[in-house]
């Protein structure tokens, strides 16, 4: 297959959600379609959830795959599905905002009864900042929930987003009875699971079909009927050039647990999501998916694998044909380097891949020479725009259980925070220890293990009562007219550590020739 057609039938893409809205059970079922995996829940194990939230290996053990990988490769029509990996709740991490640096379009997954949430949110800024196709897939039908208008409303007044129905619920909870499909004009009827079975659909037809109009009783029929009325008049019509310009999201319903209206979502989800196209590059320009092999580093990840310590770097592939072994200009370092042994995941297993194309994302294993944001070139020493560090939102301060190890834990806390895992700031006037900084709390348990483990160097850490930092543009503020704490990052760039939002706009009314931004310039 020429380079053209690999590149067409490739969908790179992440599915965000709040925890428990069903992402690990729709990823199951979206491998179960492409065969990568042969019968659901063996992607990862969680039986007894409820996460250790201290245990590194735990964590590990318990989520297999979510943590060790990246992304997951599957097949389905002829195509090749990049599905990243977004990790949620205590897991949740810059590495949950930079998978999204790597994502072509984005899979948004609601749980009907709750809508959207506190992490959906923050998720979809993201994603919509980086202009990305938004799906939304409303799940858990099965269970009483919300009315569907409802959800278009929320979704349009929190994102001004709109919604467009692809499909569309027949009843819900006890009442569900399927999904009419707006593009065909059939419904799918959904049989309830009997003692012992599983759901299954009952039949599919289109609404002038007796038969099918026969399992929905005649109140069901007519709602149903208006309801289409209502889309059909009421509601703008679905728009390409608005979906990947990121103002339409088209709209689906189901129920991943039944694997019901997954098939209608994906059918339509490889039609309208984005193939892999240019990226931007810093000096200006694009880099095309038919250049030369380029690619980027969005994260790396100690390989956790105690018998072999080495580090893998993520890297997605955004133009040219990879080839093992090929040589690339690693643009940081200024040196050419040899790709023997790369990795990519598929279902549960790590293979090393021959192959791979734009879209694509590679496991590259070479200790301690990829950092965030490297690029691999085999087109000259391309940059592309900088993967963003987010604006930590938990603070701590260290001790260490052996105040002789000072040099070691520098040593160690730098090259970890190189790898994304934490940030560091200290505190102008000068301190022995930095203040360090996560998105997400389980960021600091894998430092504390880390640095344990790999650098022999124990240490305690305290909760800071701080909330957010700010990186500031155009000197320090005078003493006496801010709030807070002064502190340099890793860098030396000047940035103020604050504890709530009456410090930040306080400090900021009171220093109005600087600014307070919540990302490094
Ligand atoms: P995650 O935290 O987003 O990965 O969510 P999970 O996939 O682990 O799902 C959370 C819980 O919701 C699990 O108990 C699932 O079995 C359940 N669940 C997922 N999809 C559905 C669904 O369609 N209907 C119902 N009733 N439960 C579901």
């Amino acid at each position: 297959m020429n380079l053209s057609d690999e590149i067409q039938r490739r969908r790179t893409f992440a599915i965000i959600s709040h925890p428990d809205a069903g992402k690990t059970t729709l990823t199951e079922k979206l491998l179960l379609y492409s065969g990568a995996i042969d019968r659901a829940g063996s992607v990862k194990g969680r039986e007894g959830a409820g996460h250790a939230q201290s245990d590194w290996m735990e964590i590990e053990q318990e989520r297999g795959i979510s943590v060790t990988s990246a992304a997951m490769q599957f097949e389905y029509r002829d195509h090749v599905l990049n599905l990243l990996d977004t990790p949620g709740h205590q897991d949740f991490s810059e590495d949950t905002y930079r998978a999204l640096t790597a994502a072509d379009s984005v899979v948004m997954l609601l749980d009907c009864a709750k809508g959207v949430e506190e992490q959906t949110k923050k998720l979809f800024r993201v994603a919509n900042d980086r202009g990305l196709p938004i799906f939304t897939f409303v799940n858990k039908l099965d269970r009483p929930g919300r009315e569907p208008v409802e959800l278009i409303d929320e979704v349009e007044e929190l994102f001004g987003l709109r919604a467009v129905p692809m499909t569309w619920p027949i009843g819900s909870g006890p009442d569900f009875k399927g999904v009419y499909v707006r593009a065909t004009g059939q419904i799918q009827v959904f049989e309830r699971a009997k003692a012992g079975r599983k759901a299954r659909v009952a039949g599919q037809g289109s609404l002038d079909d007796p038969e099918i109009s026969a399992l929905l009783t005649p109140d069901e029929l007519q709602r149903l009927k208006d309801d289409v009325e209502l889309m059909d008049h009421v509601l703008p019509a679905f728009d390409l050039e608005e979906f990947l310009a990121g103002r339409q999201s088209p709209l689906f319903f189901g129920s991943a647990l039944n694997n019901f209206g997954i098939a209608e979502f994906l059918d339509e989800f490889l039609d309208m999501a984005p193939a892999p196209h240019a990226r931007p590059l810093a000096a200006g320009g694009e880099v095309g998916p038919e250049s030369p092999f380029t690619a980027f580093v969005f994260k790396v990840q100690a390989n956790m694998n105690k018998a072999h310590r080495d580090r893998v770097a993520f890297a997605r592939v955004v133009s040219g044909r990879f080839e093992r072994g090929m040589d690339a200009l690693h643009v940081r370092g200024q040196k050419s380097i040899k790709l023997n042994y790369p990795h990519m995941f598929f279902g549960r297993e790590r293979l090393i891949v021959d192959e791979a194309f734009p879209g694509d994302i590679l496991g590259l294993i070479n200790p301690g020479l990829f950092r965030i944001g490297d690029v691999l070139s085999a087109a000259g020493p391309v940059e592309f725009h900088a993967v963003p560090r987010f604006s930590p939102e938990q603070f701590v301060s260290v001790r260490l259980a052996d105040p002789g190890a000072r040099k070691g834990f520098l040593k160690g806390v730098q090259q970890i925070a190189e790898e994304g895992v934490v940030q560091v700031f200290w505190p102008r006037g000068g301190a022995p220890l930095p203040i360090l900084g996560a998105v997400g709390r389980l960021q600091f348990d894998v430092l504390q293990h880390r640095l344990k483990t790999e650098y022999a160097c124990p240490v305690l850490m305290e909760p800071r009562g701080f909330q957010m930092a700010r990186w500031i543009q155009g000197g320090w503020p005078e003493p006496s007219r801010f709030w807070g704490e002064l502190v340099e990052d890793s860098e030396g760039r000047a940035a103020i550590l604050f504890e709530n939002d009456w410090q930040r706009r306080t400090t900021a009314e009171k220093n109005p020739d600087l600014t307070f931004q919540e990302h490094p310039a």
